[in-house]
């Protein structure tokens, strides 16, 4: 059927990929991927035979309109990424909304993603997460940023690049406080995938040094409860409130 299938792929063991997705990929007419060499490793390991078609940041909007045709020609397309599921901090989201625009079907065929795996491995609550992707690498953006979730319930998720995982941390500590449980995951489902938990302090000073190797997921976790207000800052309370109070 014409329709645009949203294929995830696995984020590091090539085993992490659904019968589904493998079926969605060898019946679609064309195989949109972010780099055909990456995507290639996969079709090879798999023995899929669809035509690659890149897509991605840079050439999104010339290839968009290619690939409304296949489906208004009546082919189907399934778009992936080059690991995980397409979206999640990667291309696809103005082709979706285009597709969905032109009235045709989109289907998503779920499966890894780094943000799950991270989020469920991490020991944080789950019951309520906020997915913030890459923050901005200029230090006062990345502030803004954190600013704006210092207050959030729940537990904060970002993707961040090894070799800047100490200063993120860093501020992080000086923008969300050091006593936030938090974790980094490292590596999923690869062969040296690890989890470090603690405060923020902790994993801040754990990370200080050498850029550590491979993929990386922050969690940090919910604010914790404000403590309850003294008997002395309730008296100060008063007091202020009444040197201001009226007499009548
Ligand atoms: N679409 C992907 C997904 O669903 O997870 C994410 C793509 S994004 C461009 C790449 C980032 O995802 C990496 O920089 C890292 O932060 C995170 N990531 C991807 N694979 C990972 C893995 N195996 N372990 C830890 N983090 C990973």
């Amino acid at each position: 059927d014409p329709a645009l299938y949203i294929v995830s792929t696995p984020i590091g063991n090539l085993r992490d990929i659904t019968v589904r997705a493998l079926e969605t990929l060898a019946c679609a007419d064309v195989i949109a991927c972010e780099d055909t060499r990456v995507t290639g490793i996969l079709t090879q390991r798999y023995g899929l035979k669809a035509k690659l078609l890149p897509y991605h940041e840079h050439n999104a909007d010339k290839q968009r309109p290619k690939l409304l045709s296949v489906l208004e020609d009546g082919g189907s397309i399934a778009l992936v990424s080059d690991a995980g599921t397409p979206l999640i901090s990667d291309p696809g989201y103005r082709l979706v909304r285009d597709v969905v625009a032109e009235g045709h079907k989109v289907i998503p065929i779920p499966g890894a993603s780094a943000l799950l795996a991270g989020l469920v491995g991490a020991g944080l609550p789950s019951d309520t997460i906020v997915f913030a992707g890459f923050l901005a690498q200029k230090d006062g953006q990345k502030r803004t940023r954190l600013k704006s979730l210092v207050e959030t319930q729940g537990t904060l998720v970002f993707y961040e690049s090894p070799r800047r995982l100490g200063a993120t941390l860093a501020v992080m500590v000086e923008e969300l406080g050091a006593d936030r449980e938090a974790a980094v995951a490292r590596e999923l489902t690869k062969r040296f995938e690890t989890f470090e938990r603690g405060t923020l302090g902790d994993l801040a000073e754990l990370f200080s040094g050498d850029a550590p190797k491979g993929e990386i997921v922050i969690l940090v976790g919910p604010p914790g409860e404000k403590p309850a207000a003294s008997q002395d800052d309730i008296d100060s309370l008063l007091r202020e409130a009444l040197v201001d109070m009226p007499v009548s």
